[in-house]
Order: C-alpha cells, then sequence, then structure tokens
C-alpha cells in the first residue's frame, strides 16, 4: 500500500491516463527532462501575464507586455532550468519573437485593462479520501455577483471538437478543487489559446463536478494500485512523440530491439 496520500495534478494525472509509464519516470522517479522551447516559452508567457495583472490597469498594454517579456527572460536566460535545451544565442531573438505574437494574439482576445484579476498563479487544493489534488490556477476572477471565472493560459494548438471536452480536464479538474475546498462552483472556466488566438468556455455544475470526483477517486485507486504491484504499462500513443524516455521505454526499447539490423 502506498505510504503517504497520493498528491496529483492535473497534468500528472494527465501523465496517468495517457501512459503509466510515463508517469512513473515523471512523478515518482523524477527523472529530469531537457526542457522544450515550447514548455520554456510557456512559462514565460505565464510569467508575463502574471506580471502585467500586477500593473494598475492603465498601464496593461501591448507595449508594456513586451517590456515585461524582454525583462523577464533578461533576468532567467542563462538559468538551464528555465533556458531551451539546445537554444542557441544566434536562435534567441527569434524564439522571443515568437513569444511576442503570443502576446499580440493575447491582446486579441482580452483587454486586461477591463478585467479585475482576485489571484494570480494560485496555488490551490483538497484531499479525498485516496489521493490529494493540488496545482495552480493561473487566474481568477470574482465578479460583481460572487460568481468566480476560472482562466487557464494555453500557448499551444487549440485542440478540435471531438477533443474539446478533454481540453478542459485541467480546469474540471480547479472547478472541482474550488467547489470541494471553498463551497463555490466556479460559474465559467475559460481556456484561452495565444497560438490560435482562440477563447473555449464551459460552465460546470453539481452533476458535471461529482462525475469528475468520480473519475479522480477510480485514477487515484488506479495508481494506488500500480504502485503496489509496481505494474507500469507502457502505453504507445501519439503523446510518444512528446515524451523524453525513449531510451528508457520498455515499449521503445523492445521495439528497437526487433528493428532488423541495417547491416
Ligand atoms: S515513450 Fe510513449 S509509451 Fe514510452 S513512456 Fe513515453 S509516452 Fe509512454
Amino acid at each position: 500500500m502506498a505510504e503517504t496520500l497520493l498528491k496529483l495534478s492535473p497534468s500528472s494525472a494527465t501523465d496517468f491516463k495517457s501512459c503509466p509509464q510515463l508517469f512513473k519516470f515523471r512523478a515518482l522517479e523524477r527523472i529530469p527532462e531537457p526542457i522544450s522551447s515550447a514548455a520554456a516559452r510557456g512559462s514565460l508567457i505565464h510569467a508575463v501575464l502574471e506580471r502585467l495583472f500586477q500593473e494598475d490597469p492603465q498601464r496593461r498594454t501591448p507595449d508594456r507586455a513586451g517590456q515585461l517579456l524582454s525583462a523577464l527572460w533578461a533576468e532567467v536566460r542563462k538559468d538551464p532550468e528555465i533556458r531551451p535545451s539546445g537554444l542557441i544565442d544566434d536562435e534567441e531573438e527569434a524564439w522571443l519573437d515568437q513569444g511576442r505574437s503570443l502576446l499580440t494574439n493575447y491582446f486579441r482576445l482580452e483587454d486586461p485593462r477591463q478585467l479585475e484579476a482576485s489571484q494570480l498563479e494560485w496555488w490551490v487544493e483538497y484531499e479525498l479520501p485516496d489521493i490529494h489534488l493540488r496545482g495552480i490556477i493561473d487566474r481568477l476572477e470574482v465578479l460583481d455577483d460572487g460568481g468566480w471565472i476560472l482562466t487557464d493560459y494555453k500557448t499551444g494548438r487549440i485542440p478540435g471538437e471531438n477533443r474539446e471536452l478533454a481540453a478542459f480536464f485541467g480546469l474540471r479538474f480547479y472547478a472541482l478543487v474550488c467547489w470541494r475546498a471553498f463551497g463555490v462552483i466556479p460559474k465559467e472556466i475559460r481556456l484561452v489559446y495565444l497560438s490560435d488566438p482562440a477563447v473555449l468556455t464551459l460552465n460546470p455544475h453539481e452533476r458535471m463536478l461529482l462525475s469528475f470526483e468520480k473519475q479522480m477517486q477510480a485514477l487515484g485507486k488506479a495508481i494506488t494500485r500500480a504502485i503496489d504491484t509496481d505494474d507500469w504499462r507502457s502505453r504507445p500513443s501519439p503523446y510518444c512523440m512528446h515524451c523524453s524516455f525513449h531510451d528508457r521505454c520498455p515499449a521503445w526499447i523492445s521495439a528497437n530491439d526487433a528493428a532488423p539490423d541495417p547491416n
């Protein structure tokens, strides 16, 4: 039996659902991974938007966002835990330009001068019987009528129509935590896609969150069972394209072993 209550964020829950072996590498063994260009840019953009909302409303302009991007990157660009693996100095400006494009798109979707964030990069958590749910919500707004809006910024591509509900996995996770921890079912959850750009919204309700809570409890039991039996299935899928563990993954190692010797 697992000794401590299993801690799960939306991303680690997604890892287990996609591939238990990947979850083991990341969440249990904590094997360091190279920082992808897209992930590093996503983190930088999140930091810029967090700082932008700390400015007085009238200063939340595209120019200010651009200044923040340059200033924040200057602070961390030499940090190997933040800089994308393999990014050479000659490519840096082009890489930053892609970040600037995302910020330009952001201002096509929202006018931050008209918004008031009650919380930014907000740490939330809640314990279910078998599982401890936790993570960081990008932004919370509390409306005049008391309604809560949770916003998650996305720097990847918008999902196809049949993947939209799956794309809301993280925000349904946070809506459940808000409901259980604070007694508030958010009025709206919003995915703000900066690359397309587009906003997807969903209105959570009690039945949706009860069903999601059952899913999380079942997931907690499945992970606990995998820990107890040390049974971690590799599940090859398109997800493998973004996985950095091909050299350790049993599915990939056995596939390579089975490949005919070209010589
Ligand atoms: S390479 Fe694919 S199957 Fe292997 S751990 Fe990664 S996601 Fe799972």
